[in-house]
């Protein structure tokens, strides 16, 4: 360990996010404060966890909080805490680098968009830099329990690109943060500003915060020029508010706590806040996000459910605490059940663990399913509903739990929402369908495609505008997932309009008619067929007429237990080597295309006009033919015919 003082060059990443914030945030300067002081709770949190196996940690201080103080002649802020603090390598990891996963995302989604990118950059996590909001220069000294005090570190930096770092000794253990104010930051120093900051976004927290206090007379008509010297108080409420009762707790303590815990600047879309009794005790108090944060299709995200015990912090964002696919939750879990000491592995496999997580699952589900209520409750026209707002943000991860939680199949079933041919937006749930199903309908019908507007305009579809039959339109990558595993809903099976033999010839009015009509052009159609199998040869695994199209001449489907082309494509994007699979070419027998090849006799016309009806197939799916140009000269020849 060196003692001279160094200096280091901040990650360029930390240069980028120092610049965007101070440019996106500059409106709201007061989160430093929030930042600072929930970097100090999170520092008294880790301490008192890592205490419990090893009490000299505290060296002979317990008396965990956070002092807060301004200098009016020096202009700065000091924000101190006796939390677990840092030695040198936690500081140059710690506040010099970003080392999130997710980070080349982050900065990938910047739009230049002041408010939008204050948005991200707040979910992303300010932190400790937000300290720049105010400060043209930060010192940090600090020293982590249980070192020696030879052992403590300051770093300093005027947020230009550099910091400096040096060993400097440190009496007592923690984080001290000296904030040199911008002038522009001046109202900062004033204790009443400060105060009510923190009142806005610290009460909850459970450590007090401690400020030098102007102690107002018992009585005012006392003298108020004799002067009684300043007592340090307690500026927050410095309860766990998760403790107290509901009735006591206004919705901005709720919102505000929520920000603190799920690093939001947005107040929630909604919550739930439980205390349960019965072989095991505890609380919830989870909320649900308005926004989707950027990280939440990466492998690891940072944050989630916080899990306590008996009040102390254990850890976050941990998939034991809730299922994957309700990864978006955030808030605490809090419990007299389990050891404060307990590891990863005790957590593991803990009957008391399992049975918190099924429960906060079902009270997930239990608000998800109010909310729903509540939209179908309100006006059929009012488009933006909470529950609907959900789904466009987390729809796709309840459909991870259609996978992952088939204990709760059922439930989460009824909440899936889809685009079908009667309704655009994402509207649509399996209820709904059902109850619309026409006479003699048993099955739910479905499209998958690689957008709504390939899915809408599928030749599939004909036939199904024709008689009036709904189909869901499925386009997100995942539905190809989603409908291997959900193949069933209250009785009626689900099928891919795309796959197999399609037989609709009971349902509808004319039915009768058509199936005559139909069965005739068959027949006529047979040398068509007949042609098509030669001229394709080994392209297709088949060629066979269908009463699916009413305007297109052709169209491919997959045999039923195939893949469909929209997973073949899905796959292989993704860089999987798999085999091909054949698709059979269906064709409509009353179409005047079919109809002219059927009395074609040039065998080089026929095989062309092949070529041509399978290749538009598969423009129709939104794909590109193999030979794309070579797709655009047969059809050139054919039209100048
Ligand atoms: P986050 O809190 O989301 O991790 P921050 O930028 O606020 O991001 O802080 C970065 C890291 O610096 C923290 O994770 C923590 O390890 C360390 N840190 C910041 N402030 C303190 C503090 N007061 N005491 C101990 N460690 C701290
Ligand atoms: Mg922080």
């Amino acid at each position: 360990m060196s003692n001279t003082k160094e200096t280091h060059v901040f990650q360029t990443e930390v240069k980028q996010l120092l610049d965007l914030m101070i440019h996106s945030l500059y409106s709201n300067k007061e989160i430093f404060l929030r930042e600072l002081i929930s970097n100090a709770s999170d520092a008294a949190d880790k301490l008192r966890f890592e205490a419990t196996t090893d009490d000299a940690l505290y060296e002979g201080d317990s008396d965990l909080h956070v002092y807060i103080e301004a200098n009016t002649d020096a202009r700065t802020i000091t924000i101190r805490d006796n939390g677990i603090g840092m030695n040198r390598d936690e500081v140059i990891a710690n506040i010099g680098t970003i080392a999130r996963s997710g980070t080349k995302e982050f900065f990938g989604q910047l739009s230049g968009d002041q408010e939008k990118d204050a948005h991200l950059i707040g979910q992303f996590g300010v932190g400790f830099y937000s300290s720049f909001l105010v400060a043209d220069k930060v010192t940090v000294t600090t020293r982590r329990a249980g070192i020696e005090k030879e052992h403590g570190v300051r770093w300093e930096s005027t947020g230009d690109g550099q910091y400096d770092i040096e060993t400097v000794e440190k009496e007592a253990r923690g984080t001290e943060i000296v904030l040199h104010l911008r002038e522009e930051a001046d109202e900062f120093l004033e204790s009443f500003r400060l105060t009510s900051i923190i009142h806005k976004y610290a009460d909850h927290i459970p450590f007090p915060i401690r400020m030098l206090g102007t102690v107002m007379p018992a009585d005012p008509s006392e003298e108020a020029s004799e002067e009684k010297p300043a007592e340090v108080e307690t500026v927050n409420q410095a309860s766990a508010l998760w403790t107290r009762p509901k009735s006591e707790l206004s919705d901005e303590e709720y919102n505000n706590f929520y920000k603190h815990i799920a690093h939001d600047y947005e107040d929630p879309l909604a919550r739930l806040h439980q205390k349960l009794e019965g072989k095991y005790e505890y609380t919830l108090l989870l909320y649900l996000p308005k926004r989707a944060p950027f990280d939440l299709w990466q492998a690891e995200s940072k944050h989630g459910v916080k899990l306590y015990v008996r009040r102390v912090f254990i850890m976050e964002a941990n998939e034991d605490l809730l299922p994957r696919y309700l990864r978006f939750v955030r808030g605490v879990m809090d419990t007299n059940d389990l050891p404060l000491n307990v590891s990863r592995e005790i957590l593991q496999q803990s009957p008391a663990m399992t049975a918190m997580k099924k429960g906060a699952s079902k009270r997930v589900l239990s608000l998800l399913e109010d909310m729903a209520k509540k939209s179908n409750d309100g006006e059929a026209d009012e488009k933006s509903t909470d529950y609907a707002d959900f789904w466009g943000q987390f729809g796709n991860c309840l459909k991870e739990g259609i996978i992952e939680d088939t204990a709760n199949r059922d439930r989460i079933a009824k909440l899936l929402r889809f685009s079908s041919t009667q309704q655009d937006e994402q509207g649509v749930s399996l209820t709904d369908y059902v109850e619309r199903m026409l006479e003699n309908q048993d099955t739910i019908y479905y499209i998958t495609a690689e957008n709504l507007a390939a899915a809408k305009h599928s030749p599939h579809l004909e036939i199904f505008r024709k008689k009036g039959i709904e189909v869901l339109l499925l386009s997100d990558r995942i539905d190809e997932w989603l409908t291997t595993h959900l193949t069933e809903f209250d009785g009626k099976s689900l099928q891919s309009i795309a796959k197999g033999e399609l037989d609709l010839s009971n349902i509808g009015e004319n039915a009768e008619e058509d199936k005559k009509e139909h069965e005739e052009a068959v027949k006529s159609a047979e040398p068509a067929v007949q042609k098509l199998k030669e001229a394709l040869g080994d392209k297709v695994k088949d060629v066979r007429t269908t009463d699916r199209l009413t305007e297109s001449p052709a169209c491919l489907v997959s045999d039923q237990f195939d893949m469909t082309g929209n997973m073949e494509r899905i796959l292989k994007q993704a860089g999987q080597d798999i085999p091909s699979v054949k698709p059979i070419l269906e064709i409509n027998p009353e179409h005047a295309l079919v109809k002219r090849l059927a009395n074609m006799d040039s065998e080089e016309n026929i095989a062309d006009f092949a070529d041509i009806l399978f290749d538009q197939a598969i423009l129709a799916e939104g794909a590109l033919p193999e030979d794309p140009a070579g797709f655009v000269r047969k059809l050139n020849a054919l039209l100048t015919q």
